[in-house]
């Protein structure tokens, strides 16, 4: 696989995570998401050498260890830059899992689908920032609290994991979301934002033209909301989440399921949870367990 320039200064470089690269006037070279797989490495460093930079600064959306990896395996750059939300869970790996899937597990541990080591950034992206060098920077909390999207002086946005192509929506089941009612706003965010770019690259699936975008975000949004108003319906009668993530995982099923993804549903559904608390929709009942209801 090679470097593809999608337009003027940006390049892709396909793969799960699409990696994005961005060469300002300085030859300075902005690598967004560099990623995972040992291959990887190899790969980033002669794409690198065709751009010929001054400087490499890698640009991080969220902490995720598949966005990350080949940094702490012998991917070296110049500057780490990461929103100071995400910051601690790119340096500190056992909380990533934590904040991740829910337990506080070693990074090396072997239920964990994706593994990353700890990094350090260099470069803190604060709440209220809305550019970093020649980049737009686009607020997209929600699959983590801190995830950045990112507008290139192109019109290239790349979207992180606010966004997922229809393959990866189908071999999940259920998306991944820290707290699904924030990515949902940040859809909306990203809907409002297609008559300003020209391309949209997701993470995790194919680029598309903005002018064709709309319809793969109404299916994410579609998703998100129909996923809230089946715990809902579930949750008429009182139940604790091992058995909605039961339910819930029979009902949208994995294609590929492992602990991994079942990991990643149950800390789901634990922001889901997360949003009707929030809205004052469901109660916990204490019944030798903690059973999640509808109030009434
Ligand atoms: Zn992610």
């Amino acid at each position: 696989m090679g470097l593809e320039n999608i337009k003027g200064n940006t390049f892709l470089y396909k793969g799960s995570p699409a990696t994005l690269f961005y060469k300002d006037e300085e030859s300075n070279v902005y690598i967004i998401d560099p990623g995972q797989g040992s291959k990887r490495v190899k790969e980033l460093k002669s794409m690198l050498n065709k751009l010929n930079p001054k400087k490499t600064i890698a640009l991080i959306t969220h902490y995720h260890s598949d966005h990350i990896a080949v940094l702490g395996e012998g991917f070296s750059v110049d500057e780490i830059a990461v929103s100071e939300t995400d910051a601690p869970a790119v340096r500190d790996p056992s909380l990533r899992a934590l904040l991740t899937f829910g337990y506080l597990l070693n990074y090396e541990d072997d239920i964990l689908p994706f593994k990353a080591k700890a990094i350090n950034p260099t470069i803190l992206i604060n709440t209220n920032q809305t550019n970093f060098g020649p980049l737009q920077l686009i607020q997209l909390p929600g699959h983590t609290q801190g995830q950045l999207g990112i507008i290139t002086p192109d019109g290239v946005l790349y979207t992180a994991d606010s966004l997922f192509g229809d393959k990866v929506l189908s071999k999940y089941g259920i998306p991944y979301h820290q707290y699904p009612c924030k990515s949902v706003e940040s859809l909306k965010l990203i809907l409002n934002l297609l008559p300003k770019v020209e391309v949209i690259v997701p993470s995790h699936g194919p680029v598309v033209k903005s002018s064709e975008a709309s319809q793969l975000i109404e299916s994410n949004i579609k998703k998100i909301t129909e996923i809230e108003e089946e715990i809902e319906e579930l949750l008429k009668e009182p139940m604790c989440l091992s058995s909605i993530t039961q339910k819930l995982t029979s009902i949208y099923k994995s294609e590929e399921p492992s602990i991994g993804v079942y990991l990643l549903a149950e800390n789901t559904i634990r922001g889901y949870i997360s949003c009707l608390r929030q809205q004052g929709i469901i109660e916990a009942i204490n019944d030798n367990n903690i059973k999640w209801k509808i109030t009434k």
